[in-house]
């Protein structure tokens, strides 16, 4: 099926009338599809036409002059996806394309959450960043050291420096607490509380970046979040006054989210918390987000939390959530961790290199039932925290056998088997080569939990965490798993429903009202997919970090192509080689 065509015969007419390209009447048009607009209102069927990075026409197009075409018969036209919660600060200096999201269709990805940026940071004190980084999201030290030309010191010269840069998708970003922390304090960052002066640097920084048009401020309080050696991450030595008086600085400027990484803890605990939070944006005028998720350790706890959100948004507050599609699983393999690297026996085994793994296994009947003996056994060692592998709890502990739920657990498959699970879980790597993948859901283990939580109009689905975690978790497809499991599968959301979740409501709450919307006069950031095939596909170990470092990878099927202000960027899969993607500034900023 032709799909996808320049119309050169066309082309050429034109250009003998002596006319140039940009006298067309689209630079592109998309025919034949069916519209969802992003804001849940009943598909139909339209062309739509682009000049200029602009959507100009939504109707029938006969006959009038266009560069390009795209015919989506049989596919959805949807305003490309918007994703809140993404760590791209990095990344996006040696992937101009902005993967993985960008195969699942988002064409916008806000950075610099939790706390986590490059900037404010001199180049020499860049190892601040790092520590701050490298371990709390799992972003290789040393492909941040190879693949970024460090060019900047403020946040609004990394700005500068991204705007700059050739990009395939969008991105805008928060000036983060853990980076400004180090910049303005140094070494005491990590240890002491911040004094009158380094007060007044942190939020003279925050209004600087805000009128340069950073999205807002980012911190993290997460028990999650540690340094290489054993820290809190800096914000995380931050007291809750300094975080406040920063907001409230910020809040002097007129613009600004306040993202942070929520803290853990009992229900008292927590609800103290989500009322100080509402205070807060009351006082300071700024809205303020942070994820929600159902959590084992705290059965309904979310339910309770939600209800303060409401009470405290009645009464002038603007709170968000960010919610996920499924679980946050930790992703398991040979190929990059399993819970049992640094065990007994593991620990020599897992640095051979992974060939000769695979050969002891086959070959060594005795040292592979003697890791199997060490697996089995109950774990007494330091508490594990994030997304790092963690030891198993075998009931919830899954073989992903393919990419459709439900996936069988270790329990089940070492029943089937007559094997203990860590014997089935070693029988099942070898089988696949050592390219099994397995799962451990961290958070939202419940999937009804999950439905509701994406259903609350206090919810905006949205934590993919691309370009962090890259070897640990691969949640990129949060949106084509929206698509598929809920919406085609499950029925349990529409696909007009499924689409506003993941385009008007997040491009609504973080400010970038031209887009999430197919509208005349909107920019043309455009999603064509197969509502049939849309899917992700099984995750892919690649060492394609600049340093050689590994990372997961994972692409969607159904998805037919990606535009970015007006521009094809990914038609099936493939980068066209455009790089449209732009730097979306804040309000303070916007020409
Ligand atoms: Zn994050």
């Amino acid at each position: 099926m032709l799909i996808y065509e320049k119309f050169i015969p066309l082309n050429f007419t034109i250009r003998t009338l002596g006319l140039k390209g940009n006298d067309m009447a689209y630079d592109l048009v998309v025919k034949n599809g069916m519209i969802v607009d992003g804001s849940g209102g009943a598909r139909y069927r339209s062309d739509v036409g682009v000049k200029d990075g602009k959507i100009t026409k939504i109707g029938r197009i006969n006959g009038e002059t266009t560069e390009q075409t795209i015919d989506a018969e049989g596919h959805i036209v949807s305003p490309g996806f918007v994703d809140g919660h993404t760590h791209m600060d990095a990344q996006l200096f040696w992937d101009q394309l902005g993967s993985c999201s960008c195969y699942h269709g988002v064409t916008t990805a806000v950075m610099g959450n939790c706390g986590f940026t490059l900037a404010p940071c001199r180049e020499s004190e860049a190892d601040f960043v790092f520590r701050n980084l490298e371990r709390a999201e799992d972003i290789s030290r040393s492909a941040m050291l190879e693949g970024i030309n460090w060019d900047w010191e403020t946040y609004p010269e990394y700005m500068d420096a991204v705007d700059k840069m050739p990009k395939g998708i969008n991105y805008a970003g928060y000036i983060g607490h853990s980076a400004l922390r180090t910049y303005v304090m140094g070494e005491r960052a990590f240890e002491e509380d911040a004094n009158a002066d380094d007060m007044e640097k942190m939020k003279a920084a925050v209004q600087e970046a805000i009128h340069a048009g950073a999205m807002g401020f980012s911190t993290s309080r997460s028990p999650s979040h540690l340094t290489s050696d054993d820290r809190a991450v800096a914000s995380r030595i931050g007291t809750d006054e300094e975080i406040r008086d920063i907001v409230m600085a910020m809040g002097e400027t007129g613009a600004g989210i306040f993202q942070l990484a929520m803290d853990r803890g009992d229900i008292q605990k927590m609800m103290g918390t989500y009322r100080s939070l509402g205070e807060l944006s009351k006082k300071s005028g700024r809205p303020i987000t942070f994820g929600s998720l159902s959590r084992k350790e705290y059965p309904g706890q979310w339910k309770a939390l939600y209800e303060i959100i409401e009470d405290e948004n009645r009464d002038g507050a603007r709170i968000w959530t960010q919610v996920h599609s499924r679980e946050i699983n930790s992703i398991l393999s040979f190929e990059t961790a399993t819970p049992f690297d640094n065990w007994d026996v593991w620990k020599d085994f897992r640095k051979l290199p992974l060939d000769e793994q695979l050969g002891r296994l086959k070959s060594d009947a005795a040292l592979k039932q003697k890791l199997i003996d060490v697996a089995d056994r109950p774990y007494d060692g330091p508490e594990i925290v994030g997304a790092e592998a963690r030891p198993p709890e075998w009931d919830v502990f899954y073989h992903i056998d393919k990419i459709r739920l439900p996936h069988p657990s270790l329990a089940q498959i070492a029943k089937e088997r007559g094997i203990t699970p860590a014997a089935a879980m070693v029988e099942i790597a070898i089988e696949e080569d050592l390219k099994a993948f397995f799962r451990q859901p961290l958070a939202n283990e419940n999937q009804d939990d999950a439905l509701e939580l994406m259903k609350h109009p206090r919810s905006t689905v949205t934590f993919s965490d691309s370009g962090a975690h890259v070897s640990q978790i691969m949640d990129s497809s949060l949106q084509t798993h929206l698509l598929s499991h809920w919406v085609r599968e499950r029925e349990a959301i529409t696909l007009e429903e499924g689409v506003r979740m993941i385009t008007y409501d997040t491009a609504t709450n973080w400010g970038f009202h031209d887009r999430g919307l197919l509208r005349e006069g909107m920019t043309a950031d455009i999603t064509i997919f197969d509502a049939d095939k849309v899917e992700p596909r099984m995750p892919e170990v690649v060492s394609d970090l600049p340093s050689g470092s590994r990372r997961l990878k994972q692409y969607a099927d159904g998805m037919l192509a990606t535009v970015v202000a007006g521009e094809i960027v990914l038609k099936d899969n493939q980068h066209t080689g455009a790089l449209p993607g732009q730097l979306l500034r804040g309000p303070l900023a916007r020409a």
